[in-house]
């Protein structure tokens, strides 16, 4: 079985590195597989892109079609052309996405129109809220899948109520947590650890990229201010993203306790995120990592596409505000996190699981 592999920004490196792992375990086990590894180029900053192979042992890909920024379409559509040419010239049985950027989606509609198989990783999540671009992404991928991997059983029923056949959805887990658990002995302090004399819980961690928290500067520089007032004994460690440093100026900067970094490896981010007091961010992917870290985690967005994040995690969903965020914070301060377990299969063999599925699929 020749499998073509779609990865193009920082989440899906963190899922395509347990995948691809799982395919090596049963190429070494004898079973006729192999993969092409297609780097769309949607991220390409060092920090975002380059870092991960490196630190999560991901092959260098076969191709990098190298479509960098652009609008929504523009990105969709420079993707669907590249990834059109490549699959003719390296036709596969199947092409595997993960997650829900448009790369996801774009490969996914290419993968299609030629007449070869989908299989979607992380299949089924919905959110309702059709302004975020990840929904669409999700769901048209979704309305042209073959075969569905999901990390929850409400994932599989929203596949089931939009008509997907239920002897293609199969619940395997989350590959997000294989990878944790795949690198959880290797997990390090990064450099700054001892200049901003940071311990373990004496410091929160913030992460914001999503248009509706940084997009508008003042009501992001609202936000932040809000946010460094709101702690008085903590440093608030804040990793800025690309997207959301593009948007301040360096006037902005002067903050007493946010301290902001640069984009972090994963092995350093990880080892921030567990030793941390609590998280602030508006990731999906952080909330599942916390959830699983047993590390309160606050959402700054209206809705999750994770429910079992809030449900059985660490996560508390605030909306956008900073006064709903501050009234929320203070009730946690007073009264403690809440008491919180691990979803049903997240226990690291999810990309094992995928792998043995889709060979049986041949
Ligand atoms: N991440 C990281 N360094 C950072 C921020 C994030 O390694 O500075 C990792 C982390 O594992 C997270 C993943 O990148 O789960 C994806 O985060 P992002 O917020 O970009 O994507 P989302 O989860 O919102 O799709």
């Amino acid at each position: 079985m020749k499998i073509t592999i779609i990865a193009g920004a920082r989440p899906n490196f963190i899922k395509i590195a347990p995948i691809i792992n799982a395919i090596k375990k049963k190429q070494n086990e004898g079973f006729i597989i192999s993969f092409r590894l297609v780097h769309t180029g949607q991220h390409y900053d060092k920090n975002l892109s380059e870092t991960f192979f490196e630190e999560l042992n991901i092959p260098q890909p076969d191709i990098n079609l190298e479509v960098k920024s652009g609008t929504q379409a523009e990105q969709t559509g420079a993707i669907m052309v590249a990834f059109e040419k490549e699959l003719i010239q390296n036709p596969s049985d199947l092409v595997l996405v993960v997650g829900d950027v448009n790369s996801t989606m774009a490969c996914a509609i290419v993968a299609k129109k030629c007449n070869t198989k989908v299989a979607h990783v992380e299949a089924g999540i919905r959110s309702g809220d059709l302004t975020m671009p990840e929904e669409i992404n999700r769901m048209v991928t979704d309305s042209i899948t073959d075969y569905f991997f999901t990390t929850s059983t409400s994932a599989s029923e929203n596949l089931l109520k939009f008509g997907a056949k239920s002897s293609n959805i199969h619940f395997v887990g989350n590959v997000m947590i294989d990878t944790l658990y795949q690198n959880l002995d290797r997990i390090s302090a990064p450099d700054f650890w001892n200049e901003y004399d940071l311990k373990e819980k004496n410091y929160i961690i913030l992460t914001l990229h999503r248009p509706a928290n940084v997009d508008e500067e003042n009501s992001l520089l609202h936000l932040l201010r809000g946010i460094d007032n709101m702690v008085v004994d903590k440093k608030i460690i804040f990793p800025i993203h690309p997207r959301t440093k593009a948007i301040l100026k360096e006037t902005d900067l002067a903050f007493k306790n946010i301290v902001f970094v640069s984009p972090q490896g994963y092995l350093n981010f990880m080892f921030l995120i567990k030793n941390s007091f609590a998280v602030i961010t508006d990731s999906g992917g952080i909330s599942e990592e916390t959830t699983v870290m047993g590390v309160p985690c606050f959402t700054m967005r209206d809705n999750t596409e994770r429910p079992e994040t809030e449900t059985i995690g660490t996560n508390t969903i605030v909306g956008t505000s900073f006064e709903n965020l501050k009234k929320i914070f203070n009730l946690f301060l007073e009264n403690g996190g809440k008491k919180s377990g691990i979803p049903e299969l997240w226990d690291g063999k999810a990309s094992e699981r995928i792998i043995s599925i889709l060979l049986d699929k041949k």
